[in-house]
């Protein structure tokens, strides 16, 4: 191994994402001998004392830190984001009853489309027609549906709810890529889940936090294994929970708690935004990709007015160190992902690339 100290990379990816340092050191030595049992944390019994230990401070921290209501539960599971599309249904919807969606984005047409498997399912609100530029704003939700679904953050185009909709019916949503970064008001919301990857964790956990009293009324007969009821009256161990995801994911909160939680994050994150769509407002060549008032504090997208300039910016910018800005291919252009553990002095070094730039072919 090399002990000469690389700089560190400016990571922008979208997920999955960059964590905190002390973070990867931590988990490096659970790896090695965890707290000093003599073994791996990866070859503990996850029904060990140790491991049950990590599991329910994962899931206490994610309360605590939330401040979700007391009664609420919280699991780790695998699938990703992704199995929640398909669970969220099912736990939710009465066989032969409705559910209603906001599609404003990729992984919301994913999720309406699972819903669709489940039973009916309307679209009461959609920004598809500019591209998921913005959000949806005004729309009426009815009151006979099982459960309304948004996704509060739209990774791929770039957006955020800044206020959520007020609904009478359960609201669930896919909190994926903004889960941690400002504080919700946990009780507007029957169930948030979102993959770890994102702002939380490595890749392999997804969480879910919910009310538990709005579970398990819908008369569906479902395998234990998606039925957020069970995994919940087993704390999170029903099965083989991703223990080192999870363990990972409890670091990261930790991590997040000894910063000043949800609040400070919050703010660090709102001087980042500000910092790049203040630049890329004020550089003519450079132009951002959604409406001003959505535009989404973890994904900024934006591009280069005249798209020819692209291979010299990007030569510029993988010169600075800096890595993943790359857009999304159904978005194109460049996505700067600024998730929590991402330090402002990568704003800015991203942002002198782009003055720097800008004064070359402006
Ligand atoms: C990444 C992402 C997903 C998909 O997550 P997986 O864990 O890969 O299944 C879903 N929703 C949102 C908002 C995402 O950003």
């Amino acid at each position: 191994m090399s002990t000469a100290v690389k700089p560190k990379v400016h990571n922008y990816s979208a997920g999955p994402c960059i964590l905190p340092q002390q973070v990867f050191e931590q988990a490096s030595q659970a790896v090695l001998d965890f707290q000093g049992t003599g073994m791996s944390i990866l070859e503990m019994s996850h029904r060990s004392k140790p491991i049950e230990e990590v599991m329910n401070k994962a899931r206490d921290l994610v309360k605590e830190l939330l401040g979700a209501p007391d009664h609420y539960e919280v699991v780790f599971l695998g699938g990703g984001a992704s199995m929640g599309f398909h669970m969220v249904p099912l736990n939710y919807q009465k066989p032969g009853g409705k559910s209603a969606y906001a599609n404003t984005g990729e992984w919301a047409t994913r999720a309406v489309k699972e819903g669709r498997l489940a039973g009916e399912t309307l679209v009461v609100a959609s920004s598809e027609d500019k591209n998921f530029n913005y959000i949806p704003k005004g729309f009426a939700i009815p009151d006979d549906v099982d459960y309304f679904h948004i996704t509060t953050n739209n990774t791929i185009f770039g957006t955020q709810y800044k206020a959520f909709p007020k609904t009478k019916v359960p609201m669930l949503c896919d909190m994926s890529s903004d889960i941690f970064s400002r504080p919700v008001n946990v009780s507007d919301f029957a169930l948030i889940y979102g993959g770890a990857q994102k702002n939380m964790g490595p890749a392999g956990a997804t969480v879910y936090l919910f009310d538990p009293e709005k579970l398990g009324h819908t008369g569906r007969k479902l395998s234990p294994m998606m039925d957020l009821k069970n995994h919940a009256a087993k704390d999170s161990m029903y099965n083989t929970p991703p223990v080192y995801a999870v363990y990972v994911s409890m670091l990261t909160l930790e991590w997040l708690k000894s910063i000043g939680g949800v609040a400070e994050a919050e703010k660090r994150n709102q001087a980042k935004a500000e910092l790049l769509y203040g630049t890329i407002d004020r550089l003519p060549i450079f132009e951002g990709t959604t409406a001003v008032e959505d535009r989404s504090a973890m994904n900024a997208t934006f591009v280069l007015k005249d798209s020819a300039l692209e291979p010299a910016f990007d030569a510029l910018w993988k010169e600075a160190g800096i890595s993943g800005i790359r857009g999304h291919r159904s978005v194109g252009g460049y996505r700067a992902s600024m998730y929590n553990a991402l330090p402002i002095d990568s704003v800015k070094v991203l942002t002198e690339v782009m003055e720097e730039f800008a004064k070359k072919n402006g």
